[in-house]
């Protein structure tokens, strides 16, 4: 038979990665500016004609390119800024894919001017398309520019679905923000249809803040700064006063790249508690500086989603700096601040047991414990699954009944999602539909979480339990006792009682867990595990993370509410993998509009 498989030509690939990478005219925005800082640039100017759709033009002073460079830099995967697989766990610079100008040349007009210092002529390059139409020499001032034209001419559907052009021109404008927040002592100034927008002279971070946002902004604000062995935050917070009913103006940055962490977000609004109104948001702008090795970006493409490799701590020392701040400032009661107690010194170990000490603070602080971010386990009662797949409630104003009965809260209108038959969870996507298995999407959710806890350092955090006593037949036990520190580390504590009996104190904080059900999780996941064991060549974690996750997995017929939905969607697509369960099963399946009307022309003919 022959041979049927046969590799994209490169045209099609660059158009299909754009579709990650480029959804809307402020992503070229985002790329571009990151490349003109990454260029070491001092002063970038932004031209935008038409929200974009005409035209978006990037110019900086920076390095430049040679001529081979600047045809290279259209190539995909071509990238200066890594070498090696080494080199992404020590990420520096705001690119490193090398596939943002490769993508947007495929679905835009483009014209490149760049000249080195050092050079005398610089280099001209037009690309329509993925294809070269001119290229040479040209004289031009020192650096890049960039012009990006009629994005999505060659893909119609795209650009029809474009919004209209406020919507477009404030996704820009929101990307713009936080480049020039990243970096104040950059100068930057932004035309839009030749009219000067923005001229952002080099500043301090709180001149630029009132350059950016008006002058209501001049008044006092807490600077907040705090550094320890494992991470440094600095920045500036908003008073509680005024704090807005909008959100929006939330800037949180990882090593220089704006990131959205609703977790740490839930953190930082969390030491406002009592300062501020419900459903208020203060200001804030917070910069983590930390050992990039603790830190994953690249998870998704456009890089806005990080994981740390300690989340739990993060919360509490970000908690706990911003707190200090704002009492230092003294907009804060005294009172509330018996946490802050040797915060440094705590934040350095981050044993267990210290973790477990400042959860517990956390606790009784935080009041009503639907929003608390650590919920003590309580016995009888039936923990929300949506505090248990995503720790965050984000939805801290409604109750944990609320979650799991669900009546359903669209949290992004933008978003329609619905369950069929308690066991698949469906969302509209611009091309049709995906249908996603609700139990093999949390199963990978959770594999990846578990695999993730099992190869740091740390041990993960616990919710505690009335001490639960099993009897293991003896080759259970010895496998249990085997696998010990393992299990530590995915936050069970267990100890021996006996001759074959164990008692279990804590347990993983990720699990979905029923009153009573711990002790059939349990001898569920030895079953599993042994299963594996026999059929699969893997290795000891790699079975346990696969037998904790496929035990612990949402189950078909569980109702699940439309923040559940969109909670599991947001994980899913943050795994590594999130097309396939861990056993091989397809997780996601995608109709297409054309494949649903074609079901109905058939009909007509
Ligand atoms: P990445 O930024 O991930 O490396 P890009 O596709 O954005 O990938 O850019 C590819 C390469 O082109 C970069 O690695 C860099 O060498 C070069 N480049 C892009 N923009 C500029 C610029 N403004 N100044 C200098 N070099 C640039
Ligand atoms: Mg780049």
């Amino acid at each position: 038979m022959a041979d049927v498989i046969r590799l994209l030509p490169d045209s099609i690939a660059n158009k299909i990665a754009a579709g990650e990478v480029v959804q809307r005219p402020a992503s070229v925005v985002k790329e571009l500016l990151e490349n003109a800082l990454d260029a070491r640039s001092s002063a970038i100017t932004l031209v935008v004609k038409d929200a974009g759709k005409t035209l978006i033009q990037v110019s900086d002073n920076g390095c430049g390119m040679t001529e081979t460079d600047a045809r290279m830099s259209f190539e995909r995967h071509a990238t200066s800024k890594i070498r090696t697989a080494e080199d992404l766990f020590s990420l520096r610079t705001m690119g490193f894919r090398g596939e943002a100008l490769a993508s947007i040349a495929a679905v835009a007009q483009v014209e490149l001017k760049t000249r080195r210092p050092q050079d005398e002529l610089g280099t001209f390059i037009k690309i329509e398309g993925s294809q070269v139409k001119e290229h040479g020499p040209v004289s031009t001032s020192t650096g890049t520019t960039l012009a990006v034209k009629n994005l999505f001419y060659n893909i119609p559907a795209r650009r029809n679905f474009l919004k209209s052009n406020p919507v477009e021109l404030r996704h820009i404008f929101d990307e713009f923000h936080r480049v020039a927040l990243a970096r104040p002592d950059v100068g930057f100034k932004l035309y839009q249809n030749d009219l000067e927008t923005y001229h952002l002279p080099p500043s301090t971070l709180h001149q630029r803040i009132v350059s950016l946002f008006g002058d209501a902004y001049r008044g006092d604000m807490a600077t907040c700064k705090e550094e320890n062995d494992y991470m440094k935050l600095e920045g500036i917070l908003g008073r509680p006063e005024n704090a807005k009913k909008s959100r929006g103006e939330q800037f949180l940055f990882a090593n220089g790249r704006f990131i959205r962490h609703p977790y740490l977000h839930h953190a930082i609004v969390q030491a406002y508690q009592h300062l501020i109104q419900e459903d208020t948001h203060p200001f804030y702008v917070l910069f983590i500086d930390i050992d990039p090795t603790r830190i994953d970006v690249n998870v998704h493409p456009t890089k806005t989603e990080v994981k740390f490799d300690d989340e739990r701590g993060m919360y509490v020392m970000v908690q706990a700096s911003v707190k200090k701040s704002l009492n230092d400032h003294q907009l804060i009661p005294a009172i509330d601040f018996q946490q802050d107690v040797n915060f440094t010194t705590k934040m350095q170990g981050l044993m267990p047991e210290e973790h477990r000490v400042f959860s517990r603070m956390g606790q009784s602080e935080a009041g009503s414990p639907e929003k608390n971010p650590y919920p003590a386990y309580s016995g009888k009662s039936i923990p929300s699954q949506w505090q248990t797949l995503y720790p965050t409630p984000i939805q801290s104003s409604r109750s944990t009944d609320d979650a799991t009965l669900g009546a359903p809260t669209i949290l992004d209108e933008s978003r329609s999602t619905f369950q069929l038959h308690n066991r698949y969870i469906v969302a509209q996507i611009r091309s049709g539909v995906i249908i996603i298995d609700q139990h093999l999407a949390h199963h990978r959710i959770l594999y990846e979480k578990f695999l993730a806890l099992l190869r740091q350092q740390f041990s993960a955090s616990q919710q505690f339990l009335f001490p639960l006593t099993i009897d293991l037949p003896p080759a259970d036990f010895s496998l249990i006792m085997d696998m010990e520190p393992e299990l530590k580390k995915l936050g069970f504590t267990i100890h021996h009682f006996g001759k074959h009996t164990i008692v279990i104190n804590g347990i993983p904080s990720d699990l979905t867990l029923h009153a009573g059900s711990e002790k059939e999780l349990f001898e569920g996941l030895i079953e599993q595990f042994k299963n594996n064991q026999q059929e699969l060549k893997i290795d000891k974690k790699e079975n346990l993370a696969r037998a904790l996750s496929k035990r612990a997995a949402l189950k078909h017929g569980v109702r699940l509410s439309n923040q559940e939905m969109n909670s599991i969607i947001d994980q899913l697509f943050a795994c590594q993998s999130p097309q396939y369960a861990p056993g091989g099963f397809p997780i996601v399946r995608t109709i297409t509009l054309d494949q649903l009307s074609s079901y109905f022309d058939k009909k007509n003919n």
